[in-house]
């Protein structure tokens, strides 16, 4: 018997793959109208906007309008034959329905038309005393009504300088998502929201931004999987404008904005949608 001894060149060609491929997430600007606008107001300012938006937009990001509640259902009535146009609240109470004098339920709100809701932004964290568990109530009774949460974390100016925002959001979004099965996770958007950057002026940086965003995919990716972290959209907010807004946009983990401020005014908002173009 012969022994042939082969002699194999190979070649190995180690390619650097990313830990987190881009996919192609939803690009979103979800503008927070806050404790603003009578109702002729707003329906001014969305018809400026809808008229502005025709006239310049080529992009195909979802814009979210975000008013108080009295609102929705007007909106929803101007909105009607729009398609990537949307409609979404603030907040809303835990509960299906009761005596909870002053509460709007999910039910209620997407009776109004609406797709979206806020849970835990940090003036409802702050001014009502909203815990990371009460939110994940929020968050299950809006996914039970078929709507998106959108959901905000964010550290406050203290932890920033000690260097512990990590470990904060870490911890919000763990409290209050990390009870959700694959597919609930899913069809969350996530917002991240330094608190010393909402309303004051200050934004956070560009680099500040990514660095959050990618951290909070990360967290998710331990927890589900690459693919789900991947897929969900992760919106920066906190003095976005049109000046900044194209710069932190384009981070590789950012895919759009909650925008406070510069929702009210149409011309500064069509511009910040205008990033994506
Ligand atoms: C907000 O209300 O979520 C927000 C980001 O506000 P502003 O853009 O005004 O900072």
């Amino acid at each position: 018997m012969e022994v042939y001894t082969a002699s194999i060149t190979m070649t190995i060609c180690i390619i650097a793959v990313p830990k987190h491929v881009p996919k192609m997430r939803k690009q979103i600007v979800a503008g927070n109208w806050k404790m603003n606008c009578t109702i002729d107001e707003g329906k001014r300012l969305v018809s400026e906007v809808v008229q502005l938006m025709q006239n310049e937009i080529q992009n195909n990001a979802e814009v979210i309008f975000i008013p108080p509640y009295i609102h929705l259902t007007n909106l929803s009535e101007q909105l009607l034959t729009n398609d990537t146009l949307y409609l979404g609240a603030q907040n809303c109470h835990q509960n299906k329905s009761g005596a909870y004098t002053g509460e709007v339920s999910a039910t209620m709100i997407k009776s109004c038309g609406a797709t979206h809701v806020i849970i835990g932004h940090s003036e409802r964290r702050e001014y009502f005393s909203e815990s990371d568990a009460l939110l994940a109530e929020k968050v299950n009774t809006v996914l039970e009504n078929d709507l998106t949460p959108i959901f905000c974390c964010g550290e406050r100016l203290e932890s920033r300088e000690v260097n512990t925002q990590e470990a904060v959001v870490g911890e919000q979004v763990r409290n209050a998502l990390f009870h959700l099965s694959t597919e609930e996770i899913a069809k969350m958007v996530i917002a991240y929201e330094p608190v010393w950057a909402i309303g004051t002026g200050k934004t956070a940086s560009a680099e500040q931004a990514q660095e959050m965003h990618a951290f909070i995919r990360e967290t998710i990716a331990e927890k589900y999987s690459n693919e789900i972290a991947d897929s969900i959209s992760i919106l920066y907010g906190g003095s976005v404008k049109p000046e900044n807004a194209t710069e932190i946009f384009s981070q590789p983990d950012v895919d759009g904005g909650l925008i406070g401020g510069a929702s009210l005014k149409s011309r500064d908002f069509v511009d910040i949608v205008k990033a994506f173009d």
